[in-house]
């Protein structure tokens, strides 16, 4: 492979300064921090293409020095915002370990950011080092790719390279190894970046920003020319967006961890992965941070969590912008949030569509099965897509065959009726219907999972070994996690 030496087409990219135009209140002017060693240890070749790149052109030693060494890249921004963390106001944030790198047009057209994780101290680093520990990286790499693949809109990590450093944490084995991640999301400007020009009393500046982001991101929204229509498009946009993410994550089975307002974009997509973690049996309650002692961020809370973030929106909202308005708006979140997680599990169960009732019902009982007899939720789903045929609709004693054995008489009860209840549904459905069934069911139930046992197994050889062949080969499977 023969790579041009002297221009880095990572620096050469058409940077366009969106976030800057609209003036300098909303971020400060930072440096990176100076590393002792670049290792690359991933590199996203798909986000290269999507930028319109040819990763045969773009070498190791250019990652480092973009978005290792942050060469020639000037202004770095620092993004300012302040945020609900759980449940209590928090004026000190900010980018605390990271900054905007820069924003480019993707071949879609759509405008994204390359924000830093790890790149060293700003104004918000409030006695943090703003350092990135190598596993915070790798499990951030990992999250995002698994979900991106599962259909959930998330960022995605553009590189990962570790530095050289040894950092102290409470909550990992140290000295931990450290690292700087490069993050490609459609923005980086959340709830928190509003919640802050109204803690500051700045209805101007929330005014400018929320008209950058509708010109930028919302393009239904833009079409209004009346402010105040625009505004409330805007708003319950962002409403049905933030369903349909919850929605995709509670049908994935993921846990995010850490819903505070600061961790909201404005887009609707998702970002940040922290303490996350997939579940493993179906438990409603898992709560993935060990610091969430009340379990706000719970699997089963996230919905709720979501809208009461959309709710606190308002406040800031309000000060352009009218309260009926926005109660409209959020009024229709419930209704949102039911129809795509119905949408997602019918198609786990291999529907495109149900009569509304039957439809309902068996997502209901689906969960209530999963709840009472102790399998895993993701195995459940494998075993429906593996073991799936039309001749179930002729009868319900096939059905899953002998796999689950249910625990006692009244889950097997709850397993019988339940069988009885997809054949019924699987009645209903025409022959060519039935006959999509099982490709639908292998490309929505995948058959590896990012559970956390996968995840410390690629680390421990990362740690005993220095061995990042298992680390590859679980991004390769969770970018391609369904059955061949
Ligand atoms: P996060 O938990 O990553 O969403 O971060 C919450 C806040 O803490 C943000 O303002 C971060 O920038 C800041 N922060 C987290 N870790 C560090 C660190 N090691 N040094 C400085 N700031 C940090
Ligand atoms: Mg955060």
């Amino acid at each position: 492979m023969t790579v041009a030496a002297s221009v880095n087409p990572l620096l050469s990219l058409d940077y366009v300064p969106a976030l800057e135009s609209i003036g300098d209140d909303y971020y400060d002017v930072v440096a990176a921090a100076e590393f002792p060693q670049h290792l690359l240890r991933f590199r996203n070749d798909d986000l290269l293409r999507q930028i319109g790149l040819d990763p045969a052109q773009v070498s190791d030693d250019h990652f480092v020095e973009a978005f290792g060494q942050f060469q020639e890249r000037s202004p770095l921004l620092a993004l300012r915002y302040h945020g609900y963390q759980f449940g209590a106001y928090n004026a000190f944030l900010g980018d605390g370990r990271g900054f905007l790198y820069g924003q480019v047009r993707g071949g879609d057209g759509q405008l994204y950011d390359f924000g830093t994780k790890g790149s060293g101290t700003t104004p918000y680093s409030r006695g943090g080092d703003g350092r990135l520990t190598l596993k915070g990286g790798v499990r951030e790499v990992l999250a995002a790719e698994a979900l991106h693949a599962l259909g959930v809109k998330t960022s995605r990590t553009l590189s990962l390279i570790e530095t050289g450093e040894s950092l102290w944490r409470g909550d990992e084995p140290s000295p931990a190894r450290s690292s700087v991640m490069v993050r490609f999301s459609r923005s980086h400007i959340r709830f928190g970046t509003f919640e802050r020009l109204d803690y500051l009393e700045r209805p101007d500046l929330i005014q400018r920003l929320l008209d950058h982001v509708i010109e930028t991101y919302y393009p239904e929204s833009r079409l209004f020319t009346d402010p105040v229509e625009r505004y409330s498009h805007f708003y319950a946009e962002l409403v049905e967006r933030v369903a349909q993410l919850v929605a995709q994550w509670m049908s994935v089975g993921f846990c995010h961890a850490v819903l505070n307002t600061d961790n909201m974009s404005i887009t609707g997509e998702s970002f940040d992965y922290g303490p996350y973690a997939f579940i493993d049996a179906y438990d409603p309650s898992f709560t993935a941070a060990y610091f969430d002692y009340g379990g706000r961020y719970s699997y089963r809370n996230q919905p709720a969590a979501c809208e009461w973030n959309l709710r606190l929106l308002q406040k800031p909202l309000k000060r352009i912008m009218d309260a009926a308005a926005l109660e409209a708006g959020l009024a229709t979140y419930i209704d949102h949030y039911e129809r795509y997680y119905r949408q997602r599990l019918l198609a786990k169960l291999g529907f495109e569509s149900l009569p509304n009732d039957l439809g309902q019902d068996l997502v209901k009982q689906t969960i209530e099965l999963l709840s009472q007899v102790q399998v895993s939720y993701h195995a459940f789903f494998l075993e429906l897509a593996r073991q799936f045929s039309v001749d179930w609709a002729e009868g319900a004693e096939q059905i899953f065959g002998t796999t689950f054995q249910a625990s006692d008489a009244g889950a097997q009860g709850r397993l019988d009726q339940w069988r009885q209840l997809y054949q019924r549904a699987l009645q209903t459905q025409s022959s060519s219907a039935l006959a999509a069934m099982s490709a639908r069911l292998r490309r929505t139930n995948p058959e590896t999972v990012l559970l956390r046992p996968e995840i410390e197994a690629v680390w421990e050889a990362i740690v005993a070994e220095n061995d990042w062949q298992p680390f590859h080969q679980l991004v390769q499977r969770v970018q391609a996690p369904f059955l061949a």
